[in-house]
């Protein structure tokens, strides 16, 4: 167990007082890191603000003997709460894309107010605190980055376009951070987790909630946020004792020899979308332009 110990790591973890975040800087601290426990102390839905939320968990890792510091301020002023990691122990290793609210209501009723709200706490903070740690872990030559998505993120869900976008664009974001991080050994990884939680409360029955504590979720982490990692880009989904791992498949597809027309798309759809023998799993942004090519450069007349 020592191994996989995060002894001298600076971790800073947003929303962390209340539900996943809480139990993930719990764990950590556990395992000897020291921990920025951030939280806005807001409401579900993103109202309001304290500073119990942190304060508490802070005095919880305290207790048994951890190292943490709280921090109140909204993940959109990610520089303070990177700041709060550099003036209290000197360095972050360690980022956890956590904080988030939800403001769920069918497209059609949904104002430019709950798009907003819930781009800003999902993505412009994960982009402002990121962005703030990141040259410190360019010095450092180390870096572990989790950004929180969501199943529904990777799925999408009815009344929740605002969250899904975000969550979704946390995921192409965490692909970029892997590959310009891999030369400092810097890894981005992203988790969409099943948990119980106050948040999950509002949308899970009490039989799912009972099922999936958050502690499992917690290692997971934790195990992304250890120098022995092997993994950066992934795509995650767990819950309970189930960890998966997600990726993309492109069907083979249909090269259409003369160009086509709609009549020949139509023709052709289910071949299109046939996911059968021939399709690939592709993870990088120009693997489809040899396929795009293909056809044109077997014609003569170029
Ligand atoms: P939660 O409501 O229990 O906790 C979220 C925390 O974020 C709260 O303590 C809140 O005060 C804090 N917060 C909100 N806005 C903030 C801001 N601007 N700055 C700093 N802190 C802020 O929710 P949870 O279920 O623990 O969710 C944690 C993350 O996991 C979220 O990103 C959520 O979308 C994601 N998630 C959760 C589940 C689940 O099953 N619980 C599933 C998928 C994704």
């Amino acid at each position: 167990m020592a191994s996989w110990r995060l002894d001298d790591k600076v971790a800073i973890v947003t929303g962390a007082g209340n539900g996943l975040g809480k139990e993930y800087a719990l764990y950590l601290a556990s395992l000897g890191a020291k921990v920025v426990v951030n939280d806005l102390g807001s409401s579900t839905t993103g109202s309001g603000s304290s500073s119990s939320a942190a304060d508490a968990v802070v005095n919880d890792i305290k207790q048994a003997g951890g190292e943490a510091v709280a921090n109140y301020d909204s993940v959109v002023e990610g520089e303070k709460i990177v700041q709060t990691a550099i003036n209290t122990y000197g360095r972050v290793d360690i980022v956890i894309n956590n904080a988030g609210i939800l403001r769920d209501v069918s497209f059609k009723r949904m104002s430019e107010k709950d798009w907003e709200a819930v781009y800003q706490v999902h993505l412009k903070g994960a982009f402002k605190v990121t962005r703030a740690a990141w040259p410190h872990m360019e010095t450092n030559g180390y870096g572990r980055i989790v950004n929180i998505t969501s199943p529904v993120g990777l799925y999408g869900n009815f009344g929740q376009a605002n969250y899904v976008a975000m969550k979704r664009a946390l995921v192409g974001f965490t692909l970029t951070l892997a590959l310009e991080g891999a030369k400092k050994q810097i890894k981005a990884n992203v988790v969409a987790p099943y948990a119980a939680s106050r948040m999950s409360k509002t949308v899970m029955s009490s039989e799912m909630l009972e099922a999936l504590p958050a502690a499992p979720v917690a290692k997971f982490i934790a195990f992304l946020c250890h120098e022995k990692c092997p993994e950066s880009g992934g795509i995650f989904e767990l819950g309970g004792n189930w960890v998966s791992k997600v990726r993309l498949q492109r069907s083979r597809g249909v090269q259409f020899r003369d160009g086509f027309d709609l009549e020949d798309i139509s023709a052709h759809f289910k071949e299109i979308c046939d996911f059968g023998e021939g399709s690939e799993f592709p993870t990088e942004g120009m693997s489809g332009m040899g396929h795009a090519m293909a056809a044109r450069q077997k014609r003569p007349d170029g």
